[in-house]
């Protein structure tokens, strides 16, 4: 048996093993399998590899993203540079971190900006935010993160004032705002001065159009959700665990 799977500490319904498992059988890939492996803590994951020595990836969530680091004994550059691993290659007990957010990002972001190159606003500043931050820099975009804590960010939620957002025609939700089930949630940004210039993409998929985007949509700006983003994530740790993404991709220019 092949085996991949999931790690995370409440993993509830899970989109990887549901995409994993129709992928296996769609092409007929009968001796693999994608399962999920609830931690309480990360000190359970050496227990778990020793007892599953065929497991050859995992993918990585909340909220382990970031803790896992020590954990590896490789780290490709882009996830180094990211600061957080979404994949993990296992090959003779050896663990190499990898993080897809930033090649789902570029899916969901190039097709609804093409060669243009808008100022954004980051809505967010955890483990997503950090690999939009990458790609909007390795793109050379310039951007701004907005944050509830003074640090963390570029600027806190109060300084949302609409002149800012009217100077920002891309905005990317990076918070778990308006996710089910909270659906009726949205972030506080001043809806009145998104019009058709916006670009609104939101990370969320569940719901597909979350009250963000609902409302940008019917200002007339272009939205975009996080479908686009997953799909691309999943099949970018496909490749790696099959070795055939190569190992070092390039890092960003320095700026
Ligand atoms: P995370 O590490 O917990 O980061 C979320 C960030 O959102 C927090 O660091 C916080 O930033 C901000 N935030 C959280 N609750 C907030 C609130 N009530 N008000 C204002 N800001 C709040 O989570 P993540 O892994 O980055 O995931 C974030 C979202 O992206 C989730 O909805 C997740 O499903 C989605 N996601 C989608 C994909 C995809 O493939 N489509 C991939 C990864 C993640 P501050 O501390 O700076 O305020």
């Amino acid at each position: 048996m092949v085996r991949y799977g999931l790690i995370g500490e409440h993993l509830g319904h899970s989109f990887s093993q549901r995409y994993f498992t129709e992928k296996f059988a769609r092409e007929g890939s009968t001796d693999h399998r994608y399962d999920l492996f609830e931690l309480k803590d990360l000190d359970e994951l050496a227990p778990l590899l020793a007892d599953t020595p065929d497991l050859v990836g995992l993918n990585v969530t909340i909220p382990y993203k970031q803790a896992i680091l020590p954990m590896l004994n490789e780290l490709d550059p882009v996830a180094a540079a990211v600061g957080a691993v979404n994949t993990i290659r296992i090959r003779n007990g050896a663990m190499t971190g990898h993080n897809t957010d930033v090649e789902g990002f570029k899916a969901m972001l190039l097709p609804m900006i093409a060669d243009a190159r808008p100022r954004a606003l980051v809505l967010g500043s955890g483990g997503a935010s950090r690999a939009v931050v990458y790609v909007l820099r390795e793109l050379g975009l310039k951007f701004r993160v907005v944050s509830r804590s003074r640090g963390t960010g570029d600027l806190t939620w109060d300084l949302l004032d609409p002149a800012l957002v009217g100077a920002c025609p891309l905005i990317i939700n990076t918070t778990p705002i308006g996710m089910h089930p909270k659906v009726d949630d949205m972030p506080e940004v001043p809806m009145s001065a998104i019009g058709p210039r916006h670009i609104l993409l939101d990370l969320i998929y569940n719901p597909e159009r979350t009250r963000f985007l609902q409302e940008g949509a019917a200002r007339g700006a272009r939205i975009s959700n996080g479908l686009a983003m997953l799909h691309a994530q999943a099949e970018a740790a496909w490749r790696i665990w099959n070795g055939i993404t190569p190992f070092h991709t390039p890092a960003p220019p320095s700026r």
